[in-house]
This record gives C-alpha cells, sequence and structure tokens, in this order.
C-alpha cells in the first residue's frame, strides 16, 4: 500500500494505460480522481477499478480546457481535500508525413498533449505548493526522444514535455514537488489502432524483448515515481520500451 490515502488524479483514465494506472494506483491505497473527455466510458472504468467506497470518483475534462480542467482539480479537492499527484496521461495521435500535415492536425495535437499538460499541471501547482509536496507525471514517448515517421506533431508534443519536466523540476522541487516523465515504447492500447499492421511488425521486431508494452507495465512505472520509493528522483526521464532503441 505504498500510495495509502494519497490524492491522485490521472487524465486520459477511460482506457489505455490512463485505466491501468488508476487501477494500480487504487490497488495501492490511492484515491483516484478517472477524468477523461469521454463520458460514455468514465462511470465503467471507476466501476473497473476495483476501488472501495469513496476510494474513486469519475470526473469529466477536456484537457484543453482551462475552465474544466480547473473543475477537475476543485473536485479532487471537494472529495478528499488535496491533491497529491497528478498523472498528465491524456494524449492523442494525429498522424500525417511533413509534407501533407494540416495545420488543423498540428495544432490540435499540441493542444491535448502539450497545453493540455501545462494547464492541468498549472491547475494543481498552487495547490501541491500549499501543501509543501507532491507529484508531477509527465507521459512522452520514445518518439519525444528519437522521432517518429508521421509525426510531427506528436513527437514535438512529446519532447516538449520533456523540456516541462526539467523545468518544472528546478522550478517545483524546492517547493517539495517532485516531477518526471516517462517515455513509453509502443504499448498495446487503442492509440495504436491506426497503424498499419505491417508498420507495428517492423516496431516489434526492433524490440529485443520481442513483443508489445502492455498498459500494466506502464502503470506500475507511474505507481513507483508517485510513492516514496521514488523520494529522490527529480526531472528524471524515464525510457519503458523494451529496449527498442537498442
Ligand atoms: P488511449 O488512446 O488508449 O487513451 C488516451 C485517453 O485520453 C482516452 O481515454 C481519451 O478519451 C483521453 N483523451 C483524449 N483527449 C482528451 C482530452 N482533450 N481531455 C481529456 N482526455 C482526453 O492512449 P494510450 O495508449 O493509453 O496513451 C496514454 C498516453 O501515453 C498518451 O499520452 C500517449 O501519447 C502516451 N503513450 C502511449 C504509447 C502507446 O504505445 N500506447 C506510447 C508512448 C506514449
Amino acid at each position: 500500500m505504498r500510495l495509502k490515502d494519497r490524492v491522485a488524479i490521472v487524465t486520459g483514465a477511460a482506457g489505455g494505460i490512463g485505466l491501468a494506472t488508476a487501477k494500480r494506483f487504487a490497488s495501492e491505497g490511492a484515491r483516484v480522481v478517472v477524468a477523461d473527455i469521454d463520458p460514455a466510458r468514465i462511470d465503467a472504468a471507476v466501476a473497473a477499478l476495483g476501488a472501495g467506497p469513496g476510494q474513486a470518483i469519475g470526473v469529466r475534462v477536456d484537457v484543453t480546457d482551462r475552465a474544466s480542467v480547473d473543475a477537475m482539480v476543485a473536485a479532487a479537492k471537494q472529495a478528499w481535500g488535496r491533491v497529491d499527484c497528478l498523472v498528465n496521461n491524456a494524449g492523442i495521435t494525429l498522424d500525417a508525413r511533413l509534407v501533407k500535415m494540416t495545420p488543423e492536425q498540428f495544432d490540435r495535437v499540441i493542444d491535448v498533449n502539450l497545453k493540455g499538460v501545462f494547464h492541468c499541471t498549472q491547475a494543481v501547482a498552487d495547490t501541491m505548493i500549499l501543501q509543501g509536496s507532491g507529484v508531477i507525471l509527465n507521459a512522452s514517448s520514445v518518439v519525444g526522444l528519437y522521432g517518429n515517421f508521421g509525426q510531427t506533431n506528436y513527437a514535438a508534443t512529446k519532447a516538449g514535455l520533456i523540456g516541462f519536466t526539467k523545468t518544472w523540476a528546478r522550478e517545483l522541487g524546492p517547493k517539495g514537488i517532485r516531477v518526471a516523465a516517462v517515455c513509453p515504447g509502443f504499448v498495446a492500447t487503442p492509440i495504436l489502432d491506426t497503424i498499419p499492421e505491417a508498420v507495428m511488425q517492423k516496431m516489434v521486431d526492433k524490440v529485443p524483448l520481442g513483443r508489445l508494452g502492455k498498459p500494466e507495465e506502464i502503470a506500475s512505472v507511474y505507481a513507483f515515481l508517485a510513492s516514496d520509493d521514488a523520494s529522490y528522483i527529480n526531472g528524471a526521464v524515464i525510457e519503458v520500451s523494451g529496449g527498442i532503441m537498442l
């Protein structure tokens, strides 16, 4: 029970890595805000946590909308009076090669993946500063480290999150707040649905472990980083990719 009674907000928690993370946090004793833009899947996600009574709430949030983000943080504080961890997990892809990418595709991915993380973190920062403690975890990607064909917009956001992580680690560390980024490789979730099978196989062939990651294998890293086991980790960028670039 490393996260007993810690209050955690997980964005994009209705499915994929976010849901696995919310489940893992709940199983380690955390009180979890399951936040997602898709209202249809939030209740099922909260039920899937297997959390105790009053241990999880569902909140509809659009991370691109500051008022909606503020309401998400207010809901956490109304339920439990504090915020100990924010997992900035919500993210999207709208892939196209550079020469084909529309300004709309570029802007939308920047708005959700980069500006959304700015909104959410700014919205919890004052609370964590007052508490003198907190953990901010950012969902970057191996694509942010190495780039990827067809992902100009996505790569920019995921590299940008590494800049956020290092900047906030400097700014917020003195206030007792730790910040870290996780860079998953290719993990079996719906976000990969648009990638052609042949391209996916090529990716898998590059992984020394010979398979895609599982959402639970990213969730366990977030749980570690959120816990006191990671009490001296700040500003770190942790690749969880099965060694895809070795
Ligand atoms: P997913 O598509 O399964 O889940 C993303 C969730 O975010 C969805 O539930 C979606 O409804 C929600 N969301 C989308 N836009 C939102 C918004 N504006 N406000 C709030 N919620 C919103 O994706 P996933 O694979 O679980 O990925 C989770 C995170 O991990 C993303 O940031 C992704 O970029 C990152 N990541 C995933 C992989 C992978 O291979 N799956 C690899 C590296 C990084």
